[in-house]
């Protein structure tokens, strides 16, 4: 079964940026959700329960047919949140190293990746996710997903994913999308984006 994963900082301490009654509900009624109906999906496929969810939306096109559509929603959800909480932190970083060189020759520069990213994001018709992902020939490419639908399929790894579900927001910035996400940068702990993307 699959199962919440615990967070690394309390609830409260994304303001003032994210605010924490958006945490507790997002975490423990959003999250929770879809980890509760991707359990649901599977239990006639208990083989796909032991696995991480990570591999089984890489091998997304080899499920069979019947729980695609599941996978796709609740699996990708909680594979999107379990990875958006770890990139959080209530202290601000600032990308170092290998992956600052490679946001600089990709995009120019931080500034400009941040720039672009936002956009990106800011873009995404409805509901879905920003993210900076690694291609499979290792290049680092702003992409965003509609729904759940998580870069995985596509043979993309997420190294920063933003949510921009109106849940995500709602209650602090209402329809100000761009604001919210030119806010994030401020909790964005690139210490574990860099593991992702050394990975
Ligand atoms: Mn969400």
């Amino acid at each position: 079964m699959f199962t919440l994963p615990k967070l690394n900082y309390e609830y409260s301490d994304l303001e003032p940026t994210i605010d924490t009654k958006t945490m507790e509900i997002h975490h423990t009624k959003h999250h929770q959700g879809y980890i509760n109906k991707l359990n649901a999906a599977l239990e006639e496929h208990p083989e796909l329960l032991k696995k991480d969810i990570n591999e089984v939306l890489v091998n997304f096109k080899n499920l069979p047919d019947d729980i695609k559509k599941a996978v796709r929603n609740n699996g990708g959800g909680h594979s999107n949140h379990t990875l958006f909480w770890s990139i959080l932190s209530p202290k601000g970083t600032e990308p170092s190293g290998d992956l600052l060189q490679a946001i600089n020759d990709t995009f120019g520069s931080l500034e400009e990746f941040k720039k672009q990213f936002e956009e990106a994001t800011a873009g995404q018709f409805g509901s879905g996710w920003g993210w900076l992902v690694k291609t499979e020939s290792g290049d680092l490419k702003i992409v965003t997903t509609p729904n759940q639908d998580s870069p995985l399929m596509d043979n993309q790894t997420p190294i920063l994913g933003v949510d921009v579900w109106e849940h995500a927001y709602y209650l602090n910035y209402q329809n100000r999308r761009p604001d919210y996400l030119s806010s994030i940068w401020d909790i964005i702990n690139w210490n574990q984006v860099a593991k992702y993307y050394e990975e």
